[in-house]
């Protein structure tokens, strides 16, 4: 009577244990991301600890791995046991066909190379994704790409020491410098590479200070075989920083140790930054990088379609590439857009909704991701009152919505710290590293607030996309 159905043949188990999963996702991400990221995903088969799931394509698998990661472990372990794993198959590989599907762990992405990680007991911050292989090159980029790639062939032995790359937002500068360290792991995981942004540099340095760690700051700088910062001139106007920056450029360039730096501008127009880093800045080989010509915009955006798994007609590829001229950061807004609403609505993409994708990119140029935005949604999502927020209001929530705005408008906008404390009752720049340390250091303990604020991160990119 009370047989039990075959669960291989009939998919009850990988459905009533997906169910239980989504219940728990659903809890935890925005609704619209649930609708989007989770909804399209299908059960397909519960093999011991292991549940296979089917997801659209490539695309999903990275957005979904590095929105949520820790979520989607934590749940399928929550449902499965500490040994639950997930593994995602790739819908058109699935379909059919006799042979065994490519299956790929939710930890490794398809089309991300294989780094070997570092062996050093310091993260190098480096972005895995950032590599020379899906680094389109044309005109705007060719000196640059060129030397970066010779650097991480020879890092320190050529006359590019320091490499300074200059240019404007969203021409990769931060994913070209990324490369170089990405291939010098690579040939060999025990150099000792790091990447960092100069203001979290300075972010570090004044925390250094606050705990008598300078010295140990210092030597740890002087230590790497290869430094990567970005964005320098967030240097200007902090003399102490520039000063300490200072020798520990003399030291790794004196030992041959190589330097490779990001700007907005060539060195010498860095205003404000001393006199003497400026000419060590054009000791070595300054290259710029210019917005990519119409060839280079439509290999771009060829080559980024083909990662996400969408395929979009030529004609399609050419009308972004005539509307998106100056930015490849938008031309990558514009796919992500495109795939999440024809996921959302499960309509393919067609003109006219690339129509529609485009112009809302155009018009939402200027508030793409702005400090105010994310103030509007991490109030709307606490609760907590806009204008409070940019008062000097100590209520604890208040306090907490402010930090975690601070935070996330720092991670993700170009603005300095001076700026961030002027969106916020004009604070000065030291609150905003205070926000920004006690947020990392409540990230690190708290696996629920960490929850919370990636939530937050996803709703704000996902939006502004
Ligand atoms: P920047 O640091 O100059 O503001 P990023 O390096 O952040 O720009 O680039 C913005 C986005 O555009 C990144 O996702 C990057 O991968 C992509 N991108 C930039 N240049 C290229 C290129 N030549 N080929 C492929 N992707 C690129
Ligand atoms: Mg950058």
């Amino acid at each position: 009577m009370n047989e039990k159905p075959a669960s291989a043949e009939t998919g009850v188990d990988e459905n009533k244990i997906w169910n239980e999963c989504l219940t728990i996702i659903k809890e935890n991400v925005p609704f619209i991301t649930f609708n989007t990221w989770f909804i399209p995903i299908k059960p397909l088969k519960l093999i011991s600890n292991t549940l296979k799931i089917q997801v659209p394509n490539n695309f999903f698998i990275e957005w979904i791995d590095g929105h949520y990661n820790t979520l989607i472990t934590k749940t399928i372990k929550q449902v499965l046991g500490d040994e639950g794993e997930l593994v995602y198959v790739i819908l058109d590989e699935k379909e059919n066909s006799e042979d065994p599907p490519k299956i790929e762990n939710i930890n490794k992405p398809v089309f991300i190379e294989e780094v070997p990680e570092a062996k050093s007991d310091f993260n190098s911050n480096i972005n895995p994704r950032y590599i020379f292989e899906n680094f389109v090159q044309g005109e705007g980029n060719q000196l640059a790409r060129a030397a970066a790639y010779a650097i991480s062939d020879k890092p320190g032995t050529t006359s590019f020491n320091p490499l300074f790359i200059y240019g404007g937002v969203g021409l990769g500068k931060t994913h070209l410098i990324q490369a170089i360290g990405n291939r010098i792991l690579q040939k060999d995981p025990n150099k000792k590479v790091i990447y960092l942004s100069s203001d979290i540099f300075t972010v570090e340095f004044v925390e250094a200070i606050q705990t008598n760690k300078v010295n140990e700051f210092s030597n740890f700088y002087k230590n790497m075989d290869v430094l990567i910062i970005d964005d320098i001139q967030f240097l200007i106007g902090k003399e102490k920083t520039q000063d300490l920056f200072f020798h520990i450029f003399n030291t790794l360039h004196q030992s041959g140790k190589q330097i490779i730096l990001s700007s907005d501008k060539p060195p010498k127009d860095l205003k404000g930054l001393n006199e003497r880093l400026v000419s060590r800045f054009q000791w070595g080989l300054s290259a710029d990088m210019q917005p990519p010509d119409f060839e280079t915009r439509i290999a771009i955006l060829k080559n980024k379609s083909k990662s996400y798994g969408i395929e979009l007609s030529n004609d399609i590829i050419e009308f972004i590439a005539h509307n998106i001229t100056s930015n490849i950061r938008e031309m990558e807004g514009c796919l992500i857009k495109l795939l999440a609403n024809s996921s959302l609505s499960a309509k393919e993409i067609n003109f006219d909704l690339v129509r529609k994708t485009v112009k809302e990119i155009s018009s939402s140029r200027t508030v793409n991701i702005s400090i105010d935005y994310i103030t509007k949604v991490v109030c709307e999502y606490l609760t907590v009152d806009e204008n409070k927020v940019r008062e000097k209001n100590r209520k604890k929530e208040v306090v907490l919505a402010r930090q975690i705005a601070m935070y996330l408008s720092k991670r993700l906008t170009q603005a300095s710290l001076k700026t961030i404390g002027l969106h916020f009752g004009g604070r000065d720049h030291s609150t905003v590293i205070h926000a920004y340390n006690s947020i990392e250091k409540s990230l690190s303990e708290d696996i629920k607030f960490k929850e919370t604020v990636d939530t937050l991160r996803s709703k704000i990119e996902l939006s502004a996309a």
